[in-house]
């Protein structure tokens, strides 16, 4: 990251909360399941799957993972009610990880087992690296007895071939990203080019042995090698689909579901939107940007 980026995300940071909601209500479908199911529906009606997740992540105690669960059983009965075609991400230590690893298992076997009474399928989302081993053995265990259930690995981790290789023997239903905190050098590639080639040798794997894989990028150099793998391993369009955040890159998605594939939005809607969006802005050096100008032309 450059010195004007770091600059421009430490200002991110210290600006109101009313103005970075107001830059970062593209990427949020709203406060209410009711106005995410509204853009899901609006998604579909283009041929565009989504899956929902109730913001939120760090929860301080078993009460908070309680009220969390609840909101995520309640998004499974408006897919049924609405007939959405989205399915579940849930991020672990929002049902409890952090505080009680088995209280977590429980939250997401019982999100699973209901996702399963429905056809429906969840996602298990990958944090920062202390939860990695936990989650993937809340993943390994829930699928001992379901198999709607996959998981998400992050290609800046130099571990994730070996768990590709392991994972891959189970038939392990994926979500490939490039992972999104910020981990040591120890652990974790660093450059863009690395993260990249770990992407692509990391997919590659998971496609050969047939597994399905939600590719989960805007980097267009990626969405390329990706379209390369799957004509060369002749994949069927049955075993993969590409994934995008809501707000992200919209050409790029529109290109790949004109290029005939799958698309599934990540839909992240709720009251805790503030962490969120502050990733997203960070992330994005140029939205920053204007949002550091529009802080200064406020001043005026
Ligand atoms: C569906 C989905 C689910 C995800 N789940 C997880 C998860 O469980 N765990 C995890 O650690 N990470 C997750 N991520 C985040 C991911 O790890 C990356 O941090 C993020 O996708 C950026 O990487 P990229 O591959 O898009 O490449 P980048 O090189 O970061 O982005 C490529 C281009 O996309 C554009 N872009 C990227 N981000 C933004 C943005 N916020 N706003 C506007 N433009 C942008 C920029 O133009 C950039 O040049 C998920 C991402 C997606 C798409």
């Amino acid at each position: 990251m450059s010195f004007f980026h770091n600059l421009i995300v430490l200002l991110v940071e210290l600006m109101p909360k009313s103005l970075v909601g107001f830059f970062a209500r593209k990427y949020i479908a709203g406060e209410t399941l009711d106005s995410a199911v509204n853009l899901v529906k609006e998604f579909n009606s283009k041929g565009i799957y989504a899956t929902l997740d109730v913001l939120g992540e760090s929860i301080k105690n078993e009460l908070e993972a309680g009220f969390a669960f609840n909101k995520a059983m309640k998004v499974f009965d408006a897919i049924v009610e609405n007939k959405l075609l989205a399915n579940l991400s849930v991020k672990p230590t929002q049902l409890g990880l952090a505080i009680n690893e088995v209280l977590a298992y429980e939250h997401i076997l019982k999100l699973v087992k209901r996702a399963n009474e429905i056809d429906n399928f969840v996602r298990i989302d990958m944090e920062d690296s202390p939860y990695t081993d936990a989650t993937i053995d809340i993943y390994k265990k829930i699928f001992e007895s379901y198999n709607n259930v996959g998981i998400v690995l992050q290609a800046y981790l130099k571990r994730t071939y070996n768990d590709t290789i392991l994972l891959n023997k189970l038939g392990t239903d994926y979500r490939l990203c490039k992972g999104i905190y910020i981990e040591p050098v120890s652990i974790a590639y660093k450059s863009k080019q690395s993260i990249r080639d770990n992407f692509v040798k990391v997919l590659e794997t998971m496609l050969k042995n047939g597994n399905y894989v939600g590719i989960a990028t805007h980097d267009e150099y990626l969405v390329n090698e990706a379209y390369r793998l799957i004509r060369e391993l002749n994949i069927p369009k049955d075993k993969f689909e590409f994934q995008m955040l809501l707000g992200v890159q919209e050409e790029l998605r529109d290109k790949i579901k004109n290029d005939g594939y799958k698309i599934r939005v990540y839909v992240p809607f709720g009251k805790d939107w503030y962490p969120y969006s502050i990733r997203r802005l960070k992330e994005n050096p140029q939205i920053a940007w204007d949002i550091v100008k529009n802080i200064f032309s406020f001043k005026k």
